[in-house]
């Protein structure tokens, strides 16, 4: 059978793609058949890799891409690098358990936790990443349209799931419940990281009820990495710096206002 034909039957469209230059490189560096053959397939499995990182990124609905690389340590002393280290080495979603990001607006939360998604997207995790306040939209429909089994199943099956801004607004009863039945079914069997600028005694107003505040809090924190921000907000650094910079050449009114915690 020709090499093309064969190719085309095994599916190997990336090795396809770069077979001159595979051949070209084995040549001009003398390769032995096996050293051939290696080349050859990495070629094929770093295509492979590289397109299931692209979908599953399209996939995790990330609202814009934040990496650890990115992120400046040196502006949050409170935060242990340490920690974020081992968290990045993936150890937390292969044991199912879960990571609490906890810290007034601006701190970097959500950074981080995407930056924690990114990483599980290449280490080959599925993952989801939605905020607190879509989860209930999401949960909230699938009640009134029959069809929670089904919206929960889905929920379940992304290896991660990040649930950023818990706390920004108070849930009713009806939400609270749902968010629990959710926790429940991923419990043990999948990741969550979560974000809240809430600190844990104030989950009970969050939740609407004390009781079902501190069984949610029983199954999250039970196998959990909790990480607390003190520090100051980035995004007010950066207005800080800019309205240094504007202050003599735009007049108050026509600065832009503050952000409102998001
Ligand atoms: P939070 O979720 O805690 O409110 P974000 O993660 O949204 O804060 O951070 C606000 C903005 O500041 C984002 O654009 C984020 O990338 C950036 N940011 C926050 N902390 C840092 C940091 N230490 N280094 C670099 N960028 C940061
Ligand atoms: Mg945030």
């Amino acid at each position: 059978m020709q090499l093309d034909s064969l190719l085309e039957k095994l599916k190997m469209d990336h090795l396809s793609s770069r077979l001159d230059s595979v051949c070209e490189q084995a040549s001009k560096r003398d390769l032995d058949y096996k050293g051939f053959l290696a080349e050859a397939l990495s070629a094929e499995w770093s295509g492979r890799h590289g397109k299931g990182v692209e979908m599953r990124l399209s996939q995790a609905h990330f609202p814009v891409v934040k990496t650890l690389g990115q992120f400046d340590f040196g502006f949050q002393p409170s935060l242990d690098k340490k920690v974020l280290r081992e968290l990045s080495g993936m150890g937390f979603v292969e044991r199912s358990e879960n990571v609490i990001f906890l810290g007034p607006p601006g701190v970097g939360k959500s950074h981080l936790a995407i930056a924690l998604g990114v990483k599980a997207v290449e280490a080959g995790y599925r993952v989801l990443f939605l905020t607190l306040e879509e989860l209930l939209t999401r949960l909230m429909r699938a009640q009134s349209e029959n069809r929670l089994e089904r919206m929960l199943q889905q929920l379940v099956y992304p290896r991660l799931l990040i649930l950023d801004e818990i706390g920004y607004l108070p849930m009713s009863r009806e939400e609270a419940s749902l968010f629990f039945r959710l926790l429940c079914r991923r419990y043990e069997k999948a990741s969550l990281v979560l974000t809240s600028n809430k600190s844990f005694l104030d989950w009970g107003d969050i939740f609407g009820d004390q009781v079902l505040a501190t069984a949610i809090l029983d199954r999250l924190l039970h196998h959990a990495t909790t990480v607390n921000i003190k520090g100051e907000s980035y995004r007010l650094k950066e207005k800080r710096r800019a309205g240094l910079l504007e202050s003599r050449t735009v007049p108050p009114e026509e600065q832009e206002p503050l952000e409102v915690p998001t």
